[in-house]
This record gives C-alpha cells, structure tokens and sequence, in this order.
C-alpha cells in the first residue's frame, strides 16, 4: 500500500480557529493539564483557573463585546470547550454551562438594564453562574417543576428546591425557572413558567447537599433551596408565564456545548491510547500491530471526527440564525454516545492499565458518562429527533 502523505488528525478548516484555539492549548497545557488529575481526587473548585479563562475571554466566550464579553461566533465556542475537555473534563463543563446556560439565557431574554447590570461580571469570570431547572420531582418532565414564584407587593417569593445545579455553591449569578401562574390545563404545563434572575448569597437562598459524582468531581454540583426568597419585580427574565420557551432554547444550545465537550473527551482517551498502543509490546511487538486493536483506534477516530462534524454543523446553523434544535439534539446525542464509547474502547486498549488511576482514561470516561444525561438525555433527545423527522412526513 502506498503510504500517504501526513494528514492532519482533526479537520481544522478555519485559520481564525486554529490561532484561537493554539494560544488556548498553550494555556491549558501549561496551568490546567498538570493538576486536572489531582483536582478530580480532591474535588477543588479550580477558582484562579477560572479568573485566568475570564482574562482570556472565555467565561464570555458569545457575549458581546459591548457587555464585556469576547462575542465569537457559536462555532468558535463549542471549539474552546472541545479543546478544554482535551485536558479537564470538569473545566469544560464549568466553562459550557457558565456560557451556555446562565449566561446564555440573559443574553437570550434580558432587558438591556439586566445585560448592562449581570453581563460584564459573567463575561470577565468575576462571577459565575449557575441556572436552575431541574429538581427532585422533575429531571426530562422539566415543565412538572415545583417551584413557585409568588407576585406579591413586595416583589416575588420563591420557595422550592432545585437539583444538580452546576455551579450551585459557587455561583454569584442565578438564573432559576420556577412556576408563576397556574397551567391552563394539564396538557399545557408548560405555560405558566418563568425565570428570574438575582445575585447571590441573597437571604432565603440556601445552598443543600454539595453531590458526590461518578466524574466531573471538580464541576459543583448543588441543591439549591428557596425559603421565602424575596426578589424584586426587576428579577423577572424574559416574558412572564413563557420561560419554557426560552428553556427550550438555552437547553438546545447548550447540547452544541455538551456534544463538543464529549468530543473533546473521547479525542483525549484516543490520543491516549494510540500513543500507548505504539509502546506496549505484548507477544514480542507493538499491540498496535494487532488489528484487533488498530481497528478500535480506526473506528474512535471515524465516529469523533462525524460527531465533531455534526456538532459544527449546528453550530454553524446557529451563528447563520437558522433553526437548529434537530441538529444540535442529532449532534449531542451522537457526540455523546461515541465519546463515552470512545473513551470504554481506550480503557481496552490498555488493558489492565486503563482500569487504574495512574492513567487518566479512566478519568476521561468518567467524566464523558454525563455528557448521555444532562441537558437532554439521549432516550429523550432521539425523542426529540423522531419528533422533527417525522414531522416532514405528516
Ligand atoms: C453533574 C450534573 C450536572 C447537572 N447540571 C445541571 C444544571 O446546571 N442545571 C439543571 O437544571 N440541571 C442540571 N443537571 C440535571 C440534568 O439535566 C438531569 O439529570 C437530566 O435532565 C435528567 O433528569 P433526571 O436525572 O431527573 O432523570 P429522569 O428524567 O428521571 O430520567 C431517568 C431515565 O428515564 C429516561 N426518560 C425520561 N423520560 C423519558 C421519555 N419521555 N422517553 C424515554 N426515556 C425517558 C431518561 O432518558 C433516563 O434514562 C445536572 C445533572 C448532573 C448529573
């Protein structure tokens, strides 16, 4: 067979990109990829990191520059949080849903008084934030919440709880979902939602149990618990009993995030095992002579370049303006069923050595198993895809 001239691994199209995303790995290789492993065993919350990524412009990554922000395009964002999840996968997670979801939803739906006055110490990584939908009682049913938010003359009362927030306990920006008005019926519980936005620590705002994770142990994750949480009139985010619209839309461009974080995983544990597969000799050469285990590497490969495809895809129908949520759901639900795959397939690869902390595959995978449930599971997300594919044919 004739040997072909070197190709690059990863299709990287976009001079722009390929600058950005360089003076990125530089950083991560240098601050964040020594001590990824030893914060996964210690769970610390990588605060000067963080501060670090807002002087660089990433905890604004898709704000605009007249809030603080670096104002990138989508594409150059699900790029960033690839390449992070490449070295940490509990920073990429940080960083996705500081951008995507608490962010994302102010940017969405904000007055301009709300951008002027939470956009710029998002964007700089003063503060970070954390955004609220899920609770004990209602995980993918996320229009059966319970919260309430009471209009009263002294503003609205929250009281309720929420449930695997990111961010939960560290956060000094919230943006919380909760019900404001009956539903008109059962079948239109998702009218009558709406989001509030405040700062805290805030009285009547309590933060629950700090959880304990399979992976992402340096991600926060916390309950969040409302006792007669007093907020101005102004706490009110986008349109009153319509949230779950806005919901929708933040939760369909945080799973482009979410999608390019699996890739960014499975990518590092195929990196990984590649190398390691050149190196360990069993039976007197390489085990990447057998193809037994070069065709797993082969596949790895295949499937994270297609998921990394979708997800730009989606990607680049949101920078156009275009409806995305069926690619951004094709393009998470892939990206994340082939990263988790990609990452078993490297423990595989080195046997014995995969299974044991000394290297990080077994990190990798721990970290990429969330990426198949949050912000829409894949169950629900081929639901999702069903719905608009067979929509056309109606
Ligand atoms: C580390 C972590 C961080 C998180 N961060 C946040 C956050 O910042 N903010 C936030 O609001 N939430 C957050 N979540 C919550 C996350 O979004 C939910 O866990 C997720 O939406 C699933 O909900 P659930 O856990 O209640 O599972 P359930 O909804 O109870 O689902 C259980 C199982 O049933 C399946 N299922 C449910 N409905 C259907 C259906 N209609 N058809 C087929 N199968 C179905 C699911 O796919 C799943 O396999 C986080 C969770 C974790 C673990």
């Amino acid at each position: 067979m004739i040997a072909e001239r070197p190709q690059e691994l990863w299709f990287e199209p976009n001079r722009e990109e390929r600058q950005v995303i360089g003076t990125l790995r530089d950083f991560l290789q240098a601050e964040v990829a020594p001590t990824a492993a030893l914060r996964d065993e210690s769970g610390d919350f990588p605060f000067e990191i963080v501060k670090k990524l807002g002087e660089m412009g990433v905890m604004g990554a898709q704000v605009p520059e007249q809030y603080g922000g670096a104002g990138l395009s989508t594409r150059m964002f699900a790029r960033i949080i690839e390449e992070i999840a490449t070295v940490d996968g509990s920073l990429a997670l940080t960083v996705a849903s500081h951008n995507s979801l608490c962010t994302g939803h102010i940017l969405l739906a904000g007055s301009e008084e709300q951008k002027k006055r939470f956009l710029p110490r998002l964007a700089s990584g003063e503060v970070l934030g954390a955004w609220g939908l899920t609770e004990p009682g209602s995980g993918s049913d996320a229009a059966a919440l319970q919260s309430r938010a009471e209009e009263t003359p002294e503003g609205w009362v929250l009281n309720g709880s929420k449930q695997f927030i990111t961010q939960g306990s560290v956060a000094g920006v919230y943006v919380v979902n909760a019900r404001t008005d009956p539903a008109p019926s059962p079948d239109k519980k998702h009218l009558g939602i709406s989001a509030l936005v405040f700062e805290g620590p805030i009285p009547g705002l309590r933060i629950g149990r700090k959880e304990k994770k399979l992976g992402l142990n340096a991600s926060d994750t916390a309950q969040l618990i409302f006792e007669d949480l007093i907020l101005p009139k102004e706490a009110l985010l986008g349109e009153r009993g319509k949230g779950f619209y806005d919901v929708m839309k933040v939760l369909e461009g945080g799973r482009i995030g979410i999608a390019a974080m699996a890739v960014g995983l499975g990518r590092a544990a195929l990196e990984f095992a590649a190398k390691y597969a050149l190196e360990r000799e069993q039976f007197g050469r390489p085990i990447a002579e057998f193809q037994a285990i070069s065709h797993k590497l082969a596949d790895m490969a295949t499937q994270l370049e297609a998921a990394r495809l979708l997800y730009l895809k989606a990607a680049e129908l949101r920078d156009a303006g275009k409806p995305y949520g069926y690619a951004a759901a094709q393009a998470k639900l892939f990206a994340s069923e082939v990263g988790v795959q990609a990452c078993d397939e490297a423990i595989q690869v080195l046997g014995g050595y995969g299974y044991i902390k000394e290297y990080p595959v077994e990190r990798y995978w721990r970290d990429a198993r969330l990426t198949r449930i949050g912000e829409g599971a894949s169950e629900v997300l081929r639901v999702i895809i069903a719905k608009h594919l067979l929509a056309q044919f109606r």
